[in-house]
């Protein structure tokens, strides 16, 4: 890669409070920065910030009696206001506009709400406008909750097809060891292969939701569908620049880790697929000629007659989990009938296909 033309940067809550969990503007301010260097070399830059919660807390203090899900839902609300707030003046100190764009994970379950929201961002990049992207904390709870912010990275990463996502935490990036003893170094590149998931403690970051494994989990998944993926140190001094400016040299010189993309990016609704699988509303029990047919050489979509037996309730354009004789899932795929019509045409010959090829998306 030579050139960045559209980058997502996530910063972790771990980045932008200090070790008394109050915002740390400073922080935040350098980060701005950073930023605004990238826009001027001529880079989109999509922002993901946590650091709502953190911020409510910091501001209300933790006095108050409140179960988990009522105490993230205050402060969150109060500190998503202060945190766009904050970004929205250090933003126009350079005369650039940002916006704010709360989501949940239901807007990544339907076609529709996916591409609404894709042409959301969209239209906010081609304005010149910063999209700054968070969790909807206040309403989202329980299923409707994402893993945690690196998760919707990097389904915003895929989403917009950027070439990067630069994941950043308050560590330089995955260490082959424990981080305590001497000798212990960053692992500075991951290949699709490598057997990394050994060296990962599973400790999650002390303000936010996701670990390392996590992390890492999803940047390999993201750099599976061709988009670079860089862990590095936010709280590093010109970071941004030093990770995707300068010559490829020179970018190497940073310490990170990045996970190198595969050469192949599927088509962007095989993408979507493949990140939709947590939103899979039934399953598919296929037969093994299906499967056969299926993950062979050829593009072949699943017609009624390879199809057993149906689970759960859903309606046309849902995603479903795709099962063989064995019960294994091979895939997932968007379904162009409901539940009831697709029960009804089970097993039988002719009729359309009830998952296109183009909308099927295969774990083999
Ligand atoms: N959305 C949460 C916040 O802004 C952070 C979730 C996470 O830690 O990943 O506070």
């Amino acid at each position: 890669m030579e050139t960045y033309k559209r980058v997502a940067v996530k910063v972790g809550s771990n980045v932008l409070t200090r070790s008394d969990g109050t915002l740390d503007v400073t922080r935040m301010s350098a980060l701005v920065d950073q930023m605004v260097t990238l826009r001027r070399a001529g880079i989109e830059v999509i922002l993901i910030s946590s650091g709502a919660v953190a911020s409510g807390r910091s501001e209300l203090g933790t006095g108050l009696k409140l179960d988990d899900v009522s105490s993230r839902q205050l402060y969150s609300a109060v500190g998503q206001a202060k945190l766009i707030n904050r970004y929205y003046d250090l933003f126009r100190g350079y005369g650039i506009a940002c916006g704010q764009v709360l989501t949940t994970k239901d807007n990544f379950g339907s076609r529709n709400l996916y591409l609404n929201q894709k042409n959301c961002i969209g239209t906010m990049l081609a304005a010149g406008v910063v999209p700054i992207v968070n969790e909807n904390d206040a309403v989202s709870i329980t299923e409707l909750m994402f893993t945690d912010n690196d998760e919707l990275s990097g389904l915003i990463a895929t989403m917009m097809d950027v070439e990067a996502l630069v994941i950043l935490s308050h560590i330089d990036g995955i260490y082959d060891g424990d981080p305590s003893c001497p000798g212990t170094q960053v692992i500075r590149h991951v290949e699709p292969s490598s057997p990394l998931e050994r060296y990962i403690q599973s400790g999650k970051s002390q303000f936010g939701r996701g670990g390392m494994l996590t992390k890492s989990t999803i940047a390999r998944k993201v750099a599976s569908e061709g988009v670079e993926v860089i862990i590095a140190n936010g709280k590093r001094d010109d970071i941004l620049p030093a990770l995707l400016l300068g010559t490829a040299a020179e970018r190497e010189d940073v310490v990170c880790t990045r996970f190198v993309p595969s050469g192949k990016a599927p088509s962007s609704v095989k993408r979507w697929i493949a990140h939709s699988e947590s939103f899979a509303k039934g399953k598919l029990h296929l037969n093994e000629g299906a499967v056969k047919a299926l993950s062979g050489p050829e593009a072949t979509s699943l017609l009624p007659v390879g199809i057993v037996s149906v689970e759960g309730t859903f309606d046309e354009g849902n995603i479903v989990r795709l099962v063989g004789p064995d019960g294994v899932q091979i895939g997932v795929g968007l379904v162009t009938a409901d539940s009831e019509a697709v029960s009804a045409a089970a097993g039988k010959h002719g009729g359309r296909p009830v998952v296109h090829y183009d909308y099927m998306y295969l774990d083999l």
